[in-house]
């Protein structure tokens, strides 16, 4: 077969592939999408492999081990009760125990949690440890609730989710909206209710068992990925204009990374806007951004109204010009018509903080005109890892 016909074949197989799946999972959209992407780029050495296609290695692939589906009711802080779902998606353990976050955002489905724990697979086996892939989270918001709520919610939640986990079993971690504060509540819980004090979730306290450096190594991590992309194209991050999106976690730190590199960042976002520093942050000015999220837990907002900086409502900071754009709050949040902007402008490269960030018609955009693009499952495991 020629070249050609080789990935003609290759484009019918991966489209049958598909097209099962999704009548197998009717609406789980960012769960098809993420499949996609990796069968797309693996089904040549599927074709090639006999053995892969007798042992139905795909389909095993996209099948999650298991999924738990649970009620959580709980008292709010005027004496209501709320009730929330829950999940957690046991995606494979071929390789080591379960290990994926918990994310909790009014959004949160079985499809983003499946297509979060599906990637999951893949970015802790690139990290050479021993982990398998989970994904876990409710469709509670944090946000707007007192800290007693969001430990009765979390409480609540760890009392149905202790009997699945165990440091051999299943090791979840924080994602978007569950961070140091999310991971006490839940560890107090599970060790009162077990008993025992294990390992049994990552991103804990320094002083109770945490792992220093936690809190920045995905942010940092992505920074030195895309570090390490730029040495090989004979550059470095030494005076890039970066774009950063999402002002949580990860792009807190990846904003403190890229700036210690050398670089200019001169965008945060949420999910009201963004905020533009044409002349880059500062060491004081991200300490006070950090103060705000992480302590305060404000909106960007204030930090505009605060450093009398421009903040746009409603807009992605894609429209900024920039030579290195990460991606840090949320998945598609690069679409086509973003990529093609940000290649417009001058982007060199991208690192994928977030999970998903790139739709696949704006990683095509990116690889097509040659960006170097760091795709989250390699780029952002650094707090796995
Ligand atoms: P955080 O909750 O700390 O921060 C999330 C940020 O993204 C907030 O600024 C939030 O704004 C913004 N955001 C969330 N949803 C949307 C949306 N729909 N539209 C616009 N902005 C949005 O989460 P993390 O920083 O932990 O996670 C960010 C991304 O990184 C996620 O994709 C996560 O899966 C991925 N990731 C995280 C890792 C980690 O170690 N934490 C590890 C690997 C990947 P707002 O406050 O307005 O909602």
């Amino acid at each position: 077969m020629s070249t050609t016909e080789q990935a003609a074949s290759a484009a019918k197989e991966v489209d049958a592939f598909m097209t099962a799946l999704a009548a197998r999972n009717p609406g789980q959209s960012e769960f098809l999408q993420a499949v996609r992407e990796v069968v797309e780029s693996v089904m040549p050495l599927v074709l090639d492999r006999a053995a892969y296609r007798d042992e139905r290695v795909l389909e095993r692939l996209t099948e999650p081990d298991r999924v738990v589906t649970f009620r959580v009711a709980w008292i709010d802080d005027t004496g209501r009760v709320e009730v929330n779902r829950a999940f957690r998606v046991q995606f494979s353990n071929v390789i080591g125990p379960y290990k994926g976050g918990l994310r909790f955002h009014p959004t949160v489905n079985l499809s983003v949690l499946k297509f979060l724990g599906f990637e999951q697979i893949f970015k802790n086996s690139l990290t050479g440890l021993p982990m398998g892939g989970a994904k876990g989270g409710a469709d509670f918001d944090p946000k707007g609730r007192s800290d007693r709520e969001v430990m009765r919610f979390c409480q609540a939640m760890m009392t149905e989710l202790y009997r699945h986990i165990g440091e051999d079993v299943d090791v979840p971690a924080g994602d978007i909206g569950v961070s140091g504060r999310e991971i006490g509540y839940l560890f107090g819980h599970y060790r009162r209710i077990a008993n025992r004090v294990a390992g049994v979730l990552t991103g804990k306290g320094v002083t109770y068992g945490g792992s220093l450096i936690r809190t920045e190594a995905t942010g940092y991590g992505c920074v030195y990925f895309v570090e390490n992309m730029l040495q090989h194209r004979a550059d470095s991050m030494d005076g890039k204009t970066c774009v950063v999106s999402g002002s949580g976690n990860v792009a807190l730190y990846t904003a403190e990374k890229a700036m210690q590199l050398g670089a200019k960042v001169v965008t945060l976002s949420d999910s009201e806007g963004f905020i533009y520093e044409p002349d880059g942050l500062t060491p004081e000015k991200l300490a006070w951004a950090k103060d705000l999220k992480e302590v305060r837990r404000g909106r960007l907002r204030e930090y505009a109204d605060h450093f009398k900086c421009e903040f746009r409502a409603g807009a992605v900071p894609w429209i900024v010009p920039c030579q290195v754009a990460f991606p840090s709050a949320t998945q598609n949040e690069i679409g086509r018509a973003d990529a093609e902007l940000l290649v417009k402008n001058g982007c060199l490269a991208v690192g994928e903080g977030a999970n998903m960030p790139s739709t696949i018609e704006a990683t095509s955009v990116f690889l097509d005109a040659g960006v170097a693009f760091a795709p989250g499952k390699a780029a952002n495991a650094g707090g796995v890892a």
